[in-house]
């Protein structure tokens, strides 16, 4: 098929610590896979977390947000490191760059693939005999709602002693549109979707649970399930291999991501996307991030593992760019990569059969398999 030449716009905000490493990684993919498949991303470099405080005062300048604002998607690295720690809070790199943005640009739903490829799973603390395939589950979580927001939330004196309370609330449509979400992750995967609550206690998740039932009847080729949430942290130990798509609300979608996270081996291996508003051609505005953090215990030594970075740019080429081929093949030119035997360091057992290599190296071997 043969289609005329297509210009994206992204905004690259590398951050701090292994992110400007990693980021490079995942631009020269992306060159690549943008030569092979006949369109073009016109790039807008800005600073954020760290850096940005560095040379503006403020972990998101006003550019940067502008910078976002007239492009496609985020193309996000990480933030943060001990240079900031005693930045006032508001001024810390992740709580004011990262949760700024997802809030400027509405970014309610949270895609955390937790991959674990089969010649992986040594590396993950996962019993070996359960997950002799290794596994693919996505978690999407809501990034909007819940307790982390609702209102009334403090602290007071009550009959001469503190309480402190936040309030878990619920609108039926945000709970509709996430759920939208994981029902059509779901259509273009294994067609098996479990929605993570705790009906049995809470009121949010009586109608949680009501919505994804109501929202289910329009995807009648996903097999729906439901799982209280305590189960199914219980169940993600024992046998990931048996989830495809889950879905959950904030809070404990926070708990149940960064499970899987662990459960996958290295947070070098592991992407992710917020996604916001979606145009009429059902494409999103997001940002695409690694699952991990600025890892400044090993920044700027080149040894940093890239495949998270380069892997959320496919994410974004797949959710915000419609360039879903180059997504796929940078897919799958990782999973050869890692079957061939490529490591970093944190990925690496010292198998004989193992290559060694650093951030470049592994990239170079993506960009081979391309
Ligand atoms: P981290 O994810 O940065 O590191 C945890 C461990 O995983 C470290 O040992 C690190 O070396 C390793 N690791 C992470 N990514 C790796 C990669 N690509 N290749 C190889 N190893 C990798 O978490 P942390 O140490 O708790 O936090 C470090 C800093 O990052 C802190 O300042 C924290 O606030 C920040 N942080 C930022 C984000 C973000 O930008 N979204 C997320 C989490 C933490």
């Amino acid at each position: 098929m043969s289609r005329t030449h297509r210009t994206h716009r992204i905004a690259v905000l590398a951050g701090d610590g292994i992110g400007p490493e990693v980021m490079t990684e995942s631009l020269r993919v992306l060159d690549a896979v943008e030569a092979r498949f006949g369109f073009s991303t016109v790039r807008d470099e800005r600073l954020v977390g760290g850096a940005a405080i560095d040379a503006t005062g403020h972990p998101l300048p006003p550019e940067t947000i502008a910078a976002c604002e007239q492009s496609d998607a985020i193309l996000f690295g990480s933030v943060g490191g001990p240079k900031w720690e005693s930045q006032p809070p508001d001024l810390q790199p992740e709580r004011g760059a990262l949760l700024p943005l997802r809030k400027h640009f509405g970014l309610f739903a949270n895609l955390r693939p937790g991959v674990c490829l089969p010649s992986l799973t040594h590396a993950s603390p996962v019993k070996n005999e359960l997950i002799p395939n290794g596994f693919d589950v996505l978690c999407v979580r809501e990034l909007t709602g819940g307790v982390y927001f609702g209102q009334p939330k403090g602290r007071e004196e009550r009959d001469g002693e503190p309480v402190a309370f936040d309030t878990m609330i619920y609108r039926k449509s945000e709970i509709d549109r996430i759920l939208r979400v994981a029902f059509t992750a779901a259509m273009g995967r294994g067609k098996r979707l479990v929605s993570v609550d705790k009906a049995n206690v809470l009121a949010t998740s009586v109608l949680w649970r009501e919505t994804a039932n109501e929202v289910a009847a329009d995807f009648p080729e996903v097999a729906l399930s439901h799982l209280y949430v305590d189960n199914a942290a219980m169940q993600l130990v024992k046998r990931p291999d048996s989830f495809d798509v889950l879905v959950t609300e904030n809070l404990f979608g926070d708990i149940l991501s960064d499970e899987m996270a662990m459960i996958s081996g290295s947070l070098g291996m592991l992407p992710s996307a917020s996604l916001g508003k979606q145009n009429a051609g059902g494409l999103y505005y997001g940002m695409y991030e690694p699952s991990g953090g600025s890892a400044p215990d090993i920044a700027g030594r080149g040894i940093a593992n890239p495949i998270a970075q380069i892997l959320s740019a496919a994410m974004m080429l797949r959710h915000s760019l419609g360039e879903n081929e180059a997504a796929a093949a940078i897919e799958a030119a990782v999973a050869r990569t890692i079957d061939d035997g490529y490591r970093t360091g944190d990925i690496a057992t010292g198998a004989a059969a193992e290559i060694r290599v650093g951030t470049a190296g592994m990239a170079d071997a993506v960009l081979e398999r391309l």
